[in-house]
């Protein structure tokens, strides 16, 4: 009976690939299993159908980026059944995939009143939800995310069991009953009692109230367009144009948009999108120019937001001076959003790897960060292993390492000595994942570059 051990290396960590290969294994009759080692995972399998399951891992599930998929042999006989094992400590060439948008069938779930997930915003499955932003280490489990501080309830553990649920060893899986939960505090960070906070929130909004909003990675400052030029007032900006978020609808009557553009908004990265206004000087509260960046709803609190908002149109600006980095704890955004925002919405889910929003002007990434970054890109630089930084004033940082560099959200100016540590920071996370050993610099030539 042909059998044998399979090593894939690539983003396979934290994209169901396991839940993938467990259903495609018993799809197939194959007995089994598979784990997560280091950052690759691996498969041993044994059964008449393995070169069919060998093909489909050279595909896997749809948010997987496969490098490569190694048949070996495999000494000794296999048990039977399939098993999901434990993860082990092993190699670590790949890397933690992106924070995604909000997947349809976890929408569909929120605006179901019969789903134990109905209007809940923290609802996600193996296809969709926060990766980047919560992790502490590799392998890409739940006890090495902020997810740990949430233990499964009954309901959530039947299903991350379950065969046969897209939430299959799901680590992000949540509830109203063991996840993470949001309050809202007023501007000098009393908790503010609510049965909805979002709901409280959007009629807050419609208000013409400012809301820090704390999202995947990091807080947004929210207002209505009535309320824009209060907020840069408030923020001492006059002149700069605020990124919005709105429905398709919206977004189509404000702006001429292409099919790229189309694309890029509607995918599962959900950047913003830099548009031609139809109306240059229209919507001069939002930005002066005659073009302006907007983004859909991409997490469950928005959807849930504009559910109930009656305003079309929220200013979605980072909450954070241009090239610092962005706020993403609640002490910090009291302290310094102070005299800026009413009103405070955030969740209990700690931020451990900060990431804005990525910007996205004619289909191509002006700014990578959240749903591309970390950005894994194949490339042959030879032996060494190389850490590229720079430009200075819009930084980020790239470690390149055997046949692949990776390259970390976009950081800021770092002639502030608060974003330079937030590089060094980035630097050392990203190094320590890829266990990267430097024997290269390579730098901004910039003679003042830090
Ligand atoms: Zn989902
Ligand atoms: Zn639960």
């Amino acid at each position: 009976m042909p059998q044998g051990l399979i090593t894939i290396r690539g983003v396979v960590q934290g994209v169901g690939f396991r839940p993938f290969v467990y259903a495609e294994a018993v799809r197939l009759g194959l007995r089994g299993t598979v784990k997560n080692l280091g950052s690759e995972v691996e498969v041993r399998a044994a059964g008449e159908r393995f070169d069919e399951l060998v093909a489909s891992l050279r595909r896997g599930p749809p948010l997987a980026r496969i490098d490569s998929v190694d048949v070996s042999a495999l000494d000794g006989p296999v048990p039977g059944g399939f098993a999901i094992l434990p993860s082990a400590e092993g190699a670590r060439t790949g890397l933690i995939p992106p924070d995604v948008a909000t997947c349809d069938r976890c929408l569909s779930d929120i605006e179901d009143p019969a789903s134990r997930y109905f209007g809940y915003w923290a609802t996600s499955c193996v296809d969709c939800g926060p990766r980047y932003s919560i992790i502490l280490d590799l392998p890409y489990d739940r006890p090495r995310t902020s997810m740990d501080a949430f233990p499964l309830c009954g309901g959530c553990r039947a299903e991350f069991t379950d065969p046969g649920s897209r939430r299959h060893h799901a680590q992000t899986i949540a509830c109203p009953g063991c996840g993470p939960h949001l309050a809202l505090y007023d501007a000098d960070g009393r908790a503010i009692r609510t049965e909805n906070p979002i709901a409280e929130t959007a009629a807050l909004l419609d208000q013409e109230r400012i809301v820090a909003i704390k999202g995947i990675g990091g807080f947004h400052i929210a207002c209505v367009e009535e309320a824009a030029v209060r907020l840069k007032e408030r923020l001492g900006r006059h002149e700069q144009p605020f990124a919005v978020m709105a429905r398709s609808d919206q977004i189509e009557a404000m702006a001429v948009l292409s099919d790229v553009d189309r694309a890029a908004l509607r995918s599962m990265e959900r950047p913003i999108v830099v548009l031609e206004k139809r109306d240059p000087t229209a919507h001069a509260a939002l930005s002066n120019l005659h073009t302006i960046g907007v983004m859909l709803p991409y997490t469950g609190i928005h959807h849930l937001l504009f559910e109930r908002l009656a305003h079309p149109i929220l200013v979605m600006t980072s909450a954070n001076s241009p090239g610092y980095p962005m706020v993403t704890g609640l002490d910090r955004a009291f302290a310094a959003l102070a005299g800026v925002a009413d009103f405070y919405l955030a969740h209990d889910r700690r931020i451990m790897n900060r990431c804005d929003d990525s910007v996205v002007r004619g289909g191509h990434l002006i700014r990578l960060s959240r749903g591309y970054a970390p950005l894994r890109t194949a490339i042959d630089l030879g032996p060494s292993c190389i850490l590229g930084v720079g430009p200075e004033l819009s930084a980020n940082a790239t470690i390149y390492r055997d046949g692949h560099a990776v390259t970390s959200p976009h950081v800021g100016n770092v002639r502030n000595p608060e974003t330079l540590a937030y590089l060094v920071e980035t630097i050392g996370k990203l190094g320590d994942w890829l266990g990267a050993r430097y024997d290269a610099v390579a730098h901004d030539l910039h003679p003042q570059f830090l």
